[in-house]
């Protein structure tokens, strides 16, 4: 056995081999000691290895599921070797033959397809990074639904890309640029590297070309070397972790960059956007919105908001559909009553591909389509037949756009309704969890097995009353007919009674077979037969069965292709269904959507935290607006100061979140908003230090600033909070005010600023597209009440002192803090008009920059050329007063 294990263990070196034997998976060796360390499971013994003791451990295969769980969890790759051969073959070889074995597949953190191992509302993608000269693409896919999705892009782009996907496994080529495994190593993704072949983009064509049954790809559009090179790598891995099998793939889908709004992972962790700070999804904005009734509906919404379009078209789709089911809240209720059934069906069809399905997967996917069929009657606006209690639905408008959006949806649900009347006669209400259970084929479906079914159950009566005959006929009330796996169908009866069958006349029929505690065990030749009958029947019910699963399977396999548009159909219902649902509860408004360039919000709040107070006190959340102009106009950007505690990042924060909501599709927490479509956003929010990657607090800032300046562009939305708190005062207000600069003359995008440096409000002088506001508070008794109104204004003080001494800091060290800050205060006064003239005299970043770089914008070239225009001693003083009349109009105007 040790000679069958270590042959099939060295072809899997970088895996736990889980070795089946018997009810168990054993491991041996290392991977023994690495897996009772990760799943905390005893480690011992079994022979010896050149005079060492072989480690091992083992889990109970029924419960394998949970051990795999945590083992791909914690990064593991596990194949799973399984005995092929029934023991009785084996047997025949010699009694000292060992049984025959394989690894029937790598579970691998990318490749799940399994319900326990996967969470139902969440894609589990599995990526490749390929790499041909230069030029970079990623593949990505969730196998456990069949979607194949390529982008080419930049290697600056790659790590933009990553977060979005945030796949659990990435493939690369073995010997990759060492700045693509730097960008993997910031993510918390599994790294695989393939040898380099797999990347081939020749090989790569045939294997997709062959894949998808086509003779070109060029059906599914013109796909670049590295594209090619990245879906080849994902479908060569399908094929070494599924060892062969193929699940059902959609064609693959070409997506753009700009097609979508760029996320980083930084700006996602801020605005928690999937996770909280804290990793969980409940309190994240998608935890907080997410009122779709499906799995797949959860896993649409996911990806809408990880990925908001970009494209007006789209979003606007997106709006009406949600905007249908507002109208109809009694036709939503009624579909997603319906919704609320329906199983995993992406998930079941990917299972019965591989041939892992159960008549379970098959009784989802009928319960799922009849579903389907219902909703469909519900949006055409028929009576239904088959709903129950709310299917009264009233007349839809059929010219109303709304309903034309939502049809779009409409029309995938259909291509079934064979499929689904074949299996609503064949498959039975409750089909077993295992095929070795049956009861998969409804009665009446197969006249065959029904009469198979007949004698194997005449034969389980037939048994049963011979109990009773025997019991009469040698007079041990107790006698009992009962059945296991080892012995089949016995005769038990309590050791006391023993001589009677062990003695002549009945010893002559009874055969002694076992002796229990205090039970002994016998047979009779009629029960053998009586027993082989019913065997026979039931094995041929058996294989009855099997093979109708088969043809079940193979009926669905056929129509995978319509039921994948069926199931994208039912998703994007929940989807629009719960956002409106979501947009009734809370009161949220429909965004205007177009190319403006301009950020209007009326009366906006916090998604999570409007909630989240709800919930924890009761309070009310205070709705504030937020307003950026479009390109050039004024204000561009907002510098927010106030106290501590005031809600500033709140502000921040919602704003962005009511930007991301509206692209993606989402009504959103407002009285109104108008939005130029935002192509980019940034957020750098709070503090925090990556001493494992060798960064320290400040850096990160740094470096997390460095990317917004020499990334945003003028369609971007930038959320910078507190920058510069890093490190020592006046370095810190210089960086923030550089910053500030460059966002105001370079990147020129929509920014929202939060600072306690109140000196940089005096920059609204000299920044023409920059604007205070402030965020109030009242002072009553030397104590701060936060009234969490933003207005236009700066504020003059942050009250640190103050929510210091709320926070429950001690009292001396709340009043020594006092006294330093009047000593602190009375300096500055002192060195009055220090900073102010400071700000007056600094020339501004983009002045002198782009002096030299002679690139200044026309109107400040327009002043410069007219005071070079002026000869003083020529001037009376009536030109004199004109000209300082037209100069000051002329920086107005600026
Ligand atoms: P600091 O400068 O100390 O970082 P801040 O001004 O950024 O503080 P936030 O963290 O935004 O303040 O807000 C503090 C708390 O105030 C929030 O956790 C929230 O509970 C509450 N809050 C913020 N904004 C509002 C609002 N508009 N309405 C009601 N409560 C709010």
């Amino acid at each position: 056995m040790m000679v069958q294990y270590h042959r099939i263990k060295n072809q899997y070196q970088d895996c736990l081999l889980f070795y089946r034997m018997g009810d168990f998976y054993e491991l041996f060796f290392k991977d023994a000691v690495i897996a009772s360390e990760a799943l905390d499971i005893v480690l011992s013994k079994r022979g010896k290895n050149k005079g060492q003791d072989i480690p091992m451990c083992g889990v109970p295969a029924h419960s394998a599921d949970n051990y795999l769980q945590t083992l791909i969890r914690k990064g593991f790759r596990v194949a799973v070797c399984e005995q092929i051969e029934d023991v009785s073959e084996t047997k025949k070889r010699g009694a000292k033959a060992v049984v025959a074995r394989e690894v029937v597949r790598v579970l691998t953190p990318g490749t799940l397809t399994e319900e326990a191992l996967l969470d139902a509302r969440s894609h589990n993608f599995l990526a490749a990074v390929s790499l041909v000269r230069g030029n970079v693409a990623i593949a990505w896919i969730d196998i456990s639904v069949g979607s194949l999705q390529v982008t080419p892009c930049s290697i600056d782009e790659l790590s933009i890309h990553l977060a979005q996907i945030s796949p659990n496994e990435v493939l690369i080529p073995e010997h990759v640029d060492t700045t693509v495994t730097d960008i993997l190593d910031g993510t918390a993704s599994t790294i695989m590297p393939l040898a380099n072949v797999h990347f081939d983009s020749s090989s790569a064509n045939r294997q997709l070309c062959k894949l998808y049954n086509v003779r070109t790809l060029t059906a599914f559009g013109e796909f670049s070397r590295p594209e090619l090179g990245a879906m080849g790598a994902i479908v060569s891995y399908i094929n070494i972790t599924q060892k062969g099998k193929k699940p059902i793939l959609q064609p693959p889908a070409r997506k753009h960059s700009k097609d979508t709004v760029q996320i980083d992972a930084t700006t996602r962790r801020n605005l928690e956007i999937t996770r909280d700070f804290s990793g969980q999804r409940k309190t994240s904005l998608l935890g907080s919105i997410d009122r779709t009734y499906t799995a797949a509906g959860a896993r649409l919404l996911e990806q809408r908001i990880t990925a908001p379009s970009t494209q007006i078209d789209k979003i606007l789709q997106r709006h009406q559909a949600v905007s249908f089911f507002m109208q109809q809240s009694d036709l939503r209720q009624s579909v997603r009553h319906q919704l609320r059934g329906i199983p995993d069906l992406n998930r079941s069809l990917t299972r019965l591909s591989l041939h892992r399905g159960t008549p379970r997967d098959l009784g989802a996917l009928r319960n799922g389509l009849k579903r389907a069929r219902i909703l469909c009657e519900l949006l055409d606006g028929e009576e239904s037949t088959e709903a129950d209690h709310s299917s009264t639905t009233k007349p839809l408008i059929s010219n109303d756009e709304n309903y034309a959006a939502l049809m779009v949806s409409r029309e995938k649900l259909t291509g079934f309704d064979e499929l689904l009347d074949l299996l609503e006669v064949a498959v039975t209400e409750e089909p077993p969890s295992f095929m070795k259970d049956g009861g998969l084929v409804k009665e009446g479906f197969c006249k065959e097995l029904d009469e198979e079914r007949k004698l194997r159950d005449q034969g389980r009566n037939h048994i049963a009353s011979m109990q009773k005959n025997l019991a009469e006929e040698t007079g041990i009330s107790s006698l009992k007919i009962k059945h296991n796996n080892i012995l089949g169908y016995f005769i038990e009866i309590p050791r006391a009674h023993a001589d009677k069958l062990l003695t002549p006349p009945l010893s002559q029929s009874f055969i002694h077979r076992h002796t229990v505690a205090n039970a002994l065990r016998f047979t009779t030749e009629r029960l053998a037969t009586a027993e082989s009958r019913l065997l026979n029947a039931a094995s041929r019910a058996q294989e009855i069965e099997n093979r109708i699963f088969g043809e079940l399977n193979e009926q669905v396999l056929l129509t995978a292709q319509h039921l994948a548009e069926t199931t994208a159909g039912l998703a994007e219902i929940d989807v629009a269904a719960s956002l409106a649902e979501l947009a009734e509860e809370l009161n949220w408004c429909r965004p205007r959507i177009d190319n403006s360039g301009i950020l209007d919000i009326k009366g906006g709040r916090h998604p999570v935290v409007e909630q989240s107070l709800h919930g924890l006190t009761g309070q009310p959340f205070v709705a504030n607006d937020c307003f950026l102009a479009g390109t050039d106009e004024s204000p561009r950007i907002r510098l927010i100061t106030g106290p501590n505690m005031a809600g500033k990042s709140t502000y921040l924060r919602q704003n962005a979140l009511i930007v991301l909501l509206t692209q993606a599709g989402s009504f959103v927490p407002a009285e109104s908003v108008q939005l130029g479509v935002v192509s980019q956003i940034f957020s750098r929010v709070g503090a925090s230090d990556e001493l494992a990657k060798g960064r320290s607090t400040f850096m990160v800032e740094m470096v997390e600033t460095a990317v917004i300046l020499n990334q945003a562009r003028s369609n971007a939305l930038v959320i910078l909070d507190e920058i510069g708190r890093g490190t020592a005062t006046y370095d810190g207000l210089s960086i923030a005010w550089a910053t500030l600069e460059h966002l105001h003359e370079v990147n020129r995008c929509r920014a929202l600023f939060a600072t306690h440096y109140h000196e940089l409000t005096q920059l609204t002088n000299q920044l023409s597209r920059i604007a205070n506001a402030t965020v109030s508070v009242r002072e009553w008794e030397n104590k701060i009440i936060f009234l969490y109104e933003v207005h236009n204004g700066a504020a003059e003080r942050s009250y640190g002192v103050q929510v210091a001494k709320l926070a429950g800091m001690p009292e001396s060290v709340v009043e020594r803090a006092r006294e330093i800050l009047n000593c602190l205060e009375e300096d500055e006064q002192n060195a009055a008009g220090k900073t102010a003239s400071l700000i007056d005299e600094l020339p501004l970043f983009a002045e002198s920059r782009q002096a030299s770089q002679n690139q200044l914008p026309p109107e400040t070239n327009t002043l410069i050329n007219k005071l070079n225009q002026i000869n003083p001693d020529e001037l009376s003083p009536l030109d004199a007063l004109s000209l300082i009349y037209e100069l000051n109009e002329l920086t107005n105007k600026k």
